[in-house]
């Protein structure tokens, strides 16, 4: 396949004019060695939008998107790549050349292909193994109660694992993969003796795949009550990001753009249940919150999204998150609480329950009406401790919506309900509101310099305290590369959040510069453009380098010896507190030096 060649990718970047391609969409102004302006992706009136006319990059530190001017002609134009790039070229005079592929890509291509070969041949046996094998009576059984038919089951790919330790490393060693292959791919992990064995046993299996139908990784329910986590996932893969993924989108894509609406549902059962029921448009979550990865996946093919799931599992910070997410691209998220002590297979299962589960889909409410109606209902308004605690809860929510007419009804509603003046619960949003200063403080997370218009710490305030400690980290990581490469070896999942630790991995691989060739993945684009931005223009320094580690690496402690504690190992827990008790003193040290 001709590609357009690397060289010309990069004269299309550096003719390309980012401010002047992004100011057709959004007015900016210059602020220091930025632009600024409305975000063009999210609803706001206070601008956390910018852009980096040098580094050519831009990120909105409210919604959390960025990449480069291709990326934004993309996503604002709705093209593809290179459609992107034949239009920016285009505009600018830039002439395109053309080459043949990199042999090292294809054969990156060639081993991917392999290893999603070997996802979709143990996919087939484990389908096979449900069907044919004696020791899977018992799944059989149990999808059978579940009221779900062979047709559906066979059509979704649900299979059983062995309960044999080496089943699948056997069969895959024997059809030429490697065991790191079969480790890559999550399907074999390696026990504390170092040797190597079946990641899952015993469990009816879930083929996760994506939107196209490929393979990505697995979900397993265990069959007996002895088996510890009755729902095992395969763990992070170069393929398989859970937080992205959304179990049986490939099924539900065409309903979904019919309806122009996904239901997202909480277990793999209730997507097969519904699926068969007539609900085509189900698709469920890996875990208990939404992410806002996940909403970016729907969007484009949907307008609105509907949850049914358990209303009191939901994560609120994870909720605000795809919330804002949702308003970005001009979704509406909705929730349907499912009532007490049902779920949608349940109720799909009875006479007449595709009906009621419908029904209950139709009424849907609008999540931050539903947070705050959460909020409220469990509130004791004779209470002014109570009253001011639930005002304190409802802020977060209400900020988030930006200012909308739909925030204007919640704040007149909440003022209503807890007996107070609309003014002072528009006071406490405002208060709540990320660029007016929440309640963390908005001292620049590079320890410099304090710009609140422009620092994350300011822009999301759902970002954590360690969030922000490790985007410092990172971005003084290419600020200061040298250092940098040190700390980026020393960094694990111990110290780093998931998308953190993709940044970092991205950052070792890409050391000279991380925002050259953006990643294929929205998430980890916007992450890297802001850390190259904070790393423009925030100091960094050693010291600070060292204080941020040293402080993710205490949280590193702090867990394990939690951990400890729960396996009632002492000994090891005694270690743990010496050690950080010496650490606590390296910190006091540092900062000492550092102010
Ligand atoms: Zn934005």
């Amino acid at each position: 396949m001709a590609l357009i060649s690397p060289e010309s990718l990069d004269r299309v970047k550096q003719t390309a004019d980012i401010v002047e391609v992004v100011s057709a969409h959004t007015d900016l102004r210059r602020q220091g060695a930025r632009w600024v302006g409305l975000c063009p992706f999210h609803e706001e009136r206070t601008p956390s939008f910018s852009v980096d006319a040098q580094e050519k990059l831009y990120h909105c530190f409210g919604c959390g998107v960025g990449g480069d001017v291709i990326k934004f002609v993309e996503e604002k134009d709705g093209l593809g790549f290179a459609e992107a790039v034949e239009l920016l070229a285009d505009r600018y005079g830039v002439e395109l050349e053309r080459e043949q592929e990199d042999p090292r890509a294809e054969a990156r291509r060639q081993q991917r292909r392999r290893l999603e070969q070997l996802l979709e041949r143990t996919a087939a046996f484990y389908s096979s193994y449900l069907w044919e094998s004696k020791e899977a009576g018992k799944a059989r059984e149990y999808l059978a109660e579940r009221g779900l038919g062979e047709e559906v089951l066979r059509e979704f790919g649900v299979g059983y694992a062995p309960s044999a330790w080496d089943k699948i490393l056997v069969r895959g060693q024997r059809a030429g993969f490697s065991v790191e292959e079969l480790r890559g791919v999550g399907l074999v992990q390696r026990g504390r003796g170092g040797g190597e064995y079946d990641r899952f046993r015993s469990r009816i299996m879930f083929p996760i795949r994506d939107r196209r139908g490929r393979t990505l990784g697995f979900g397993g329910r265990a069959m007996r009550a002895d088996q510890g986590a009755k729902y095992v996932n395969t763990a992070e893969t170069d393929f398989f990001h859970k937080s992205q993924l959304l179990y049986g989108v490939d099924k539900a894509k065409a309903a979904i753009a019919k309806a122009t609406r996904a239901v997202v549902v909480e277990g793999y059962t209730d997507v097969l249940a519904l699926h068969q029921a007539g609900v085509e448009e189900a698709v469920a979550v890996m875990g208990t919150a939404i992410t806002g990865e996940q909403v970016a996946t729907l969007s484009g093919m949907v307008e609105e999204v509907v949850l049914a799931l358990d209303a009191d599992s939901a994560g609120q910070e994870a909720m605000l998150r795809a919330q804002r997410v949702a308003a970005g691209r001009k979704m509406r998220l909705r929730v349907a609480a499912m009532p007490p002590g049902e779920d949608p297979a349940e109720m799909v299962a009875e006479p007449e329950g595709a009906e009621r589960f419908r029904t209950l889909i139709a009424g849907a409410v609008e999540l931050n009406a539903f947070q705050v109606g959460l909020v409220l209902d469990g509130t004791d308004v004779a209470s002014p401790a109570e009253r001011d605690r639930a005002l304190g809860e409802v802020a977060p929510v209400l900020a988030a919506m930006g200012e909308t007419a739909s925030r204007d009804d919640l704040v007149r509603q909440v003022a209503e309900r807890l007996d107070l003046e609309p003014a002072m619960v528009m006071g406490r949003v405002v208060a709540a509101t990320p660029t007016s200063g929440g309640p963390e403080p908005t001292r620049s997370p590079l320890g410099g310099r304090s710009d609140a218009s422009l620092s994350p710490a300011a822009g999301r305030p759902e970002l954590t305290s360690r969030e922000r400690r490790e985007r410092a980290l990172l971005a003084m990581c290419i600020a200061l590369p040298a250092e940098g490469g040190e700390y980026l070896a020393r960094l694990t999942d111990a110290h780093l959040s998931p998308t953190g630790l993709r940044a970092a991995a991205w950052l070792r691989e890409n050391p000279e510069d991380p925002a050259s060739n953006l990643p294929h993945d929205d998430e980890l684009t916007g992450l890297v453009t802001e850390l190259v931005m904070l790393a423009h223009d925030e100091p960094a320094s050693k010291e600070s380098m060292e204080l941020n580690f040293l402080l993710l690496d205490q949280r590193r402690i702090e867990h394990e010896i939690a951990a400890a504690g729960e396996r009632d190992d002492y000994e090891r827990r005694a270690a743990l507190s010496r050690e950080r008790a010496a650490l606590v003193e390296r910190i006091a040290r540092t900062q000492r030096v550092e102010s």
